[in-house]
């Protein structure tokens, strides 16, 4: 596959609120937008970071995979989402091929505008990885 560069590293926080003062008053980032994702049951807020962003993930339900990921690791990196300029169908063809476990069969609907998919972590040296192509 091709990729361009890292779109956005993904930190699990247990409150955006809590935790965007550090992020805008002490590194100077500034969030740009806040985004709730229904079906992956999180809050998302992201920050420019020079040519990348962060995506900060707060869960809005017990039941969310970031709730569950926070229980027992506790806040902090949670994803890498690399921008893949051959679109993220064709990654995961690719994947099929070179028999990487994914977790998403398909391209789905992510945040700010991306599709996105992502590679299992028993696939990524432990690395929950997900690649992201902007929806046409
Ligand atoms: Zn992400």
């Amino acid at each position: 596959m091709k990729i361009s560069h890292i779109e956005h590293i993904g930190i699990a926080v247990n409150s955006i609120e809590e935790a965007l003062p550090f992020y805008e008053n002490v590194l100077g980032f500034e969030c740009y937008k806040t985004e709730e994702v229904a079906d992956q049951k999180v809050k998302t807020a992201f920050l420019k970071v020079g040519d990348t962003k962060l995506e900060l993930l707060e869960p809005t339900s017990p039941d969310s995979t970031v709730a569950k990921f926070l229980e027992t690791r506790g806040p902090g990196f949670h994803h890498m989402a690399y921008a893949v300029e051959d679109g993220v169908a064709n990654a995961l063809a690719e994947c099929g091929e070179k028999s990487i476990r994914t977790i998403d069969a398909a391209p789905r609907a992510g945040a700010d505008g991306m599709n996105i998919a992502f590679l299992h972590p028993k696939a990524t040296q432990s690395i929950l990885t997900e690649l992201c192509e902007k929806k046409k």
